[in-house]
């Protein structure tokens, strides 16, 4: 494939990767305007997910199906201009990212070298060494919390949070730059007990921590229901309940706000 100009080509031994999608002009994926990557495969299953196309496992870098890094810069690179202006970059997300960690890694080694501001966003549920490897690659690491209770995380995740847990304490002692994001959900993760432990858990982790910048709240939306559908996955019947119920988002700024926590409602830090 040929490059755009300006970009240098990988060596052909450069890791491949499976990408479900690459979305451009994403503007609540990180700072300015962004091109999202979208990576394939997932040991989480929560319930609320809108992307279950992503759960299926990675094919492997050498099936036909894998992309090349060369690839992806390329349609990444169309937007430059739009980076360069808005203060934007590109976002690697999924999916779960550190399931490719080596594709993952260089190619934000390679967007850095030409000067493209790169994050991730991960849920955080891989060995320490990978979610290190992967992290210090990139410029801002967006995490997602789902819920600080374990039980509730295993029932509504399928996985516990205790690697997770752990996996952000590391990442915010490296001090890299990092943003939690919790995707709000009515009557599972914002409840009054809920809301508290898990702004109580940020604030004694992100303590003295400077490189931390705030927390996301993304209320749940139920937009990707019908790709359960074409992807021949039933979504979770109590999920169908939540659809006409609204997130209680304020719960979670006035427990910020007595935390002395930074919070967006609007997707962005900053906004
Ligand atoms: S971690 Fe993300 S991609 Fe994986 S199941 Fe949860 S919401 Fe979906």
């Amino acid at each position: 494939m040929k490059l755009s100009a300006g970009l240098c080509k990988t060596s052909p031994e450069a890791p491949k990767g499976n990408v479900f999608n690459i979305q451009r002009f994403s503007l609540h994926d990180g700072p300015g305007i962004r091109s999202v990557v979208f990576f394939q495969g997932c040991h989480m299953r929560c319930a609320w997910c809108c992307n279950p196309e992503s759960w299926a496992q990675a094919r492997g870098a050498s099936t036909q199906s894998a992309i090349t890094l060369d690839a992806v810069r390329e349609e990444v690179a169309r937007d430059m201009p739009y980076y360069l202006v808005s203060g934007g970059g590109v976002t690697l997300s999924g999916g779960e990212v550190m399931l490719q960690a080596p594709f993952a890694r260089a190619l934000l080694e390679s967007l850095s070298a030409e000067g493209i501001h790169t994050a991730i966003e991960t849920a955080g549920f891989a060995p320490w060494s990978v979610v290190k490897k992967v992290a210090t690659a990139c410029d801002l690491v967006l995490y997602d919390l789902k819920l600080a209770d374990d039980v509730l995380h295993q029932t509504y995740t399928g996985v516990s949070n205790v690697i997770i847990l752990r996996n952000l304490e590391r990442l915010l002692e490296l001090n890299i730059a990092l943003q939690i994001r919790i995707p709000v959900i009515p009557g599972i993760n914002d409840t009054p007990d809920e809301v508290n432990k898990m702004m109580g858990l940020i604030s004694r982790l992100t303590a003295n921590r400077p490189e931390f910048q705030g927390v996301c709240l993304l209320p749940y939306h139920p937009f990707g229901v019908h790709k359960y559908q074409q992807s021949g996955l039933t979504y979770p019947l109590f999920m169908h309940r939540k659809k006409s119920q609204e997130a209680r988002l304020d719960r979670f700024t006035e427990a910020a706000k007595s935390l002395g926590i930074t919070i967006s409602t609007s997707g962005v830090i900053g906004a």
